[in-house]
């Protein structure tokens, strides 16, 4: 085996920054930064001004990519938080093996490179007038407007959800925050001998490995800190959707006799402590529902969702929507190119496309024709071993939509703990490209 080669944070900052080069997000002067330093060319009069929606993976990288590569774009970011803390990672949180403190990140960074960044609500958005309005009843004029608004939870879907979430006696965790300390409390207060259940619904949902990754962390929890305890995994879809047969490997090698899987198994009801299935019931001491999404609330009161009625349909040479013009939409919020996952990772490829695509439309000159974007997803399988998918997608003008490269993109051969450090690694570098920290 090969010795873990270690880079250095410069090293991989510019490694990002050349994927996403690689990822045709053609830019004016089209280095990515080595140092948060290297950025905000900003002199002479602004070029556009730009509001974005979601200081998350799209929206906090197209804020600071607008910087970047824009110089003098005037960006408002607006986010409801007042930190960023990130899903990918948090299942460890859950696990018990790292701390919410250790997956937040100020937007101190954005800050420092120019973007104005307002914690505060957008409660509606007036594409005609080109307007969005704050709750506080301030109103931002904007030339384009970024979009990267996340998913919103589709409660009634599911019997009894939404009173069961608003008491807090049932919980997602699957926008990482208060809920992800409340799951982990809950864990940690079941008795030995107690049932856990993780509901997962239908794809296409937020992350397709992320419930996997968490039954793995929760029933490692279990095996070590209450022996007698079981994880139900209810699963409402055919089979594992991601890395399947990774995931399987690792449930039977790690998890057999804690963990049990079930297909098919979808959620109808919740009624107390007990999950309704379909042709079953079955009791739980805490109950993990991670509820069927749509793109969030603002996309749908925006007027962009316009396939399924849940997600936003985009241009892929622009992201701009094509239901609202002058909106680009990011992240999960869209309708994704075929096997592209809804993923902090495509959210931020889809951010420097964008933003490459908007200094460009600002300026009134073309943009990249053929844009291609990439996605890697690490999985811990247990607190110190990864496995991973990656995928590339290319612009195909004949059908105008992102496919899968041939060839490219793959998983695993097995999981390892060189990938555990690989995956660390990929979030302290995200986070810095997005946040510029
Ligand atoms: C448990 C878990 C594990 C995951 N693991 C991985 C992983 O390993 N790798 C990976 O690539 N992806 C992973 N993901 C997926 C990843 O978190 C999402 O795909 C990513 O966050 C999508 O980025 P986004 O910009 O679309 O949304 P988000 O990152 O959710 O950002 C949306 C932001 O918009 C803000 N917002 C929404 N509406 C408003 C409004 N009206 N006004 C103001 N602010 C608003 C929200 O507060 C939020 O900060 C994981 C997800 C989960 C749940």
């Amino acid at each position: 085996m090969n010795p873990p080669v270690h880079f250095s944070r410069r090293q991989l900052l510019a490694g990002l920054g050349a994927a996403s080069l690689a990822g045709g997000c053609a830019s004016p002067g089209a280095d990515a930064p080595s140092t948060p330093a290297a950025t905000s060319p900003s002199t002479g009069p602004s070029i556009g001004r730009v509001v974005v929606i979601g200081g998350g993976y799209g929206g906090a990288t197209a804020a600071r990519y607008l910087r970047l590569w824009g110089g003098n774009v005037d960006v408002t970011l607006v986010e409801r938080n007042a930190q960023f803390i990130s899903c990918p990672i948090s299942n460890l949180v859950i696990g018990g093996s790292k701390q919410l403190a250790e997956v937040t990140v100020g937007y101190e960074g954005l800050r420092r490179v120019g973007v104005k960044v307002l914690q505060a609500e957008v409660v509606a958005v007036d594409g005609a007038a080109r307007q969005v309005r704050l709750a506080d009843g301030r109103v931002l004029a904007y030339d384009r407007l970024v979009m990267s608004p996340g998913v919103d939870f589709l409660f009634d879907a599911v019997g009894g959800l939404r009173a069961a979430v608003d008491s807090g006696r049932v919980l997602h965790a699957w926008k990482a925050g208060p809920q992800t300390l409340a799951l982990r409390r809950q864990l940690e207060a079941l008795p030995d001998g107690g049932v856990v259940a993780l509901s997962i619904p239908k794809a296409p949902y937020r992350c397709p490995p992320g419930p996997y990754e968490r039954a793995c962390l929760v029933a490692d929890y279990l095996k070590r800190a209450k022996p007698r305890a079981k994880l139900l995994v209810l699963d409402a879809n055919p089979e594992v959707q991601s890395k399947k047969a990774l995931f399987e490997a690792a449930f039977a090698e790690h998890y057999a006799g804690v963990l049990e899987y079930r297909a098919n198994a979808e959620l109808k009801e919740l009624s107390g402590q007990t999950a309704r299935l379909e042709f079953e019931d079955l009791k739980a001491d805490v109950l993990n529902v991670v509820p069927p999404q749509r793109a969030g609330e603002i996309a749908v009161q925006a007027g962009l969702v316009n396939v399924n009625q849940r997600w936003a349909g985009v241009n892929w040479l622009t992201m701009e929507s094509t239901a609202v013009p002058g909106i680009h939409v990011l992240g999960d919020a869209l309708f994704p190119g075929p096997l592209m996952p809804k993923s902090g990772h495509m959210a931020n490829q889809h951010a420097k496309v964008a933003a490459a695509a908007i200094v460009q439309l600002l300026k009134g000159e073309p943009v990249n024709p053929t844009p291609v974007v990439m996605n890697t997803c690490y999985s811990f399988v247990t607190p110190a071993e990864v496995i991973h998918v990656a995928s590339v997608h290319q612009y195909d003008a004949a059908e105008r939509i992102m496919k899968t490269v041939p060839g490219s993109g793959g998983v695993s051969l097995r999981a390892s703990q060189v990938e555990g450090r690989y995956a660390l690694s990929w979030a302290q570098n995200i986070w810095a490209d997005m946040l510029a920290v």
